[in-house]
């Protein structure tokens, strides 16, 4: 069986993540096993209604014939009385699907939830379809995710994460975790662990804000490094429970390549290359915007405050300069033109830039001194005049250099793929077998 959540938290409270690590240990009471670690799936941070991480997660387990009520009794019971439900906008979705074979087209819509825009309606007709069973509360949009987390098999790129809750009493207050341990726990295990700390700022980055009960996430390569990474943070206060997770995480899976410039659409987000065709501009906010083009068309790309060394870059860029643009694409709005929010630039090419300087003395080889605008130039130095002679134009070194730009760790999307991962992917690869220890209690 395969049971799909999302959509259980709001800002004031909970996580799916909490709800599924709940869930876990009932279902291990309840004697199943578990088919592959729980997944979290990242949908397309893109969307106007995405809830807070927009993270679904689903479970894939083998239970004894029978207890396929017990289960399902079990996992809504949870998510009721873990959701909150009275905020709105928390719309919880559960799906339970028995088929051992993932179909095709739920594998469809899933990735298209993670690179696009998924309905409701699309979610409801492929249950019915394949002979799942969805339920929802209030709007029922969570059944959107729920379904996404069960047709997100994660078969190409994946990631680890082991994310350490904190005991109930501590939910909302502040947390105490020995940084230093994090700063030592991210020298030892780097590069199969990733987004620990900022390193620009001198920052943590493994411990959220807000009152959720996280108390830190580790995310890597494999399950036996998070674990091993786990093991080296020391944390200041209680570890409720913990639990390893699979995911599209780090992986770029919400991007999607494009031809050209004008099929760059809204709420996708898109990998695109283009000829800087406007100079970098700082607008209000200290954002950056700049302007590429090709062929077929213009639009814009926006590098914000918060994104680091990605806005330093950008401010540095030329007219001429040939890229490759990663991000969110937003719609156009009043006095904005079709954006890209920039999580990655890869420069292509650097366009030479040229200085006019004054020409050289043909005697003494000192450089000439203008006499005035139209006037020619005389040198200081054997005291020779040459009215007719023009500046020359030469090249001067651009600091820029062709390569990839990743925004600044603190403002990551759960998906972006950071530098360290390059070279790491999983391609296509089959998971690897399950730890013996991968959740606690
Ligand atoms: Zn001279």
């Amino acid at each position: 069986m395969h049971i799909g959540l999302d959509d259980t938290d709001s800002t004031r409270k909970g996580c799916t993540t909490y709800v599924t690590a709940l869930l876990v240990e009932e279902l291990e009471r309840l004697g199943v096993r578990f088919l592959d670690y729980p997944s979290l799936v990242r949908l397309n941070p893109n969307v106007p209604w995405k809830t807070r991480g927009n993270g679904a997660l689903c479970l894939r387990i083998k239970h004894a014939s029978g207890l396929e009520g017990k289960i399902k009794e079990v996992a809504i019971g949870l998510v009721e009385e873990h959701s909150d439900l009275a905020f709105r906008g928390t719309d919880p979705g559960i799906v339970f699907f028995q088929n051992e074979t993932i179909p095709e087209e739920i594998k469809d819509f899933a990735k298209n939830a993670v690179t696009g825009i998924v309905t409701l309606k699309e979610a409801t007709r492929l249950v019915t379809k394949f002979g799942g069973e969805a339920l929802g509360f209030k709007s029922c949009r969570g059944i959107i995710g729920a379904l996404a987390a069960v047709g997100g098999t994660l078969e190409e790129d994946y990631t680890y994460e082991l994310i350490a809750y904190r005991v109930p009493e501590n939910f909302g207050v502040k947390r105490k975790v020995d940084e230093a341990s994090i700063f030592e726990m991210d020298r030892l295990t780097r590069p199969y662990t990733f987004n620990n700390v900022d390193s620009e700022k001198g920052r943590v980055v493994i411990t959220p804000r807000g009152p959720d009960p996280i108390l830190f996430g580790i995310r890597g390569e494999t399950a036996e490094t998070v674990q091993k990474a786990f093991g080296l943070v020391k944390p200041l206060e209680p570890v409720g429970r913990w639990l390893i997770f699979r995911s599209n995480q780090g992986t770029d899976a919400h991007l999607t390549r494009v031809a050209a410039l004008n099929q760059v659409v809204p709420y996708s987000s898109v990998v695109a290359e283009g000829v800087v065709s406007r100079e970098p501009r700082i607008v209000p906010l200290r954002h950056v915007v700049f302007s590429v083009k090709d062929a077929t068309s213009e639009v814009d790309c926006a590098a914000y405050e918060p994104t680091g060394a990605l806005r330093k870059v950008a401010r540095t860029l030329m007219v001429g300069d040939r890229l490759e643009v990663y991000g969110a694409v937003r719609k156009p709005s009043a006095g904005r033109r079709l954006t890209i929010n920039l999580e990655k630039i890869r420069v292509l090419t650097v366009a030479p830039r040229f200085m006019l300087e004054n020409p050289v003395c043909p005697e003494c080889g000192r450089r000439l001194e203008s006499m005035g605008k139209g006037q020619g130039f005389r040198c200081k130095k054997c005291g020779k005049r040459f009215p007719d002679a023009r500046k020359v134009r030469v090249a001067v070194k651009r600091e820029l250099e062709p390569r990839l730009y990743v925004t600044s760790t603190r403002s990551q999307r759960h998906l972006t793929k950071p530098l360290r991962r390059y070279g790491l992917e999983k391609h296509g690869a089959e998971a690897e077998a399950m730890i013996e220890n991968w959740h606690s209690p």
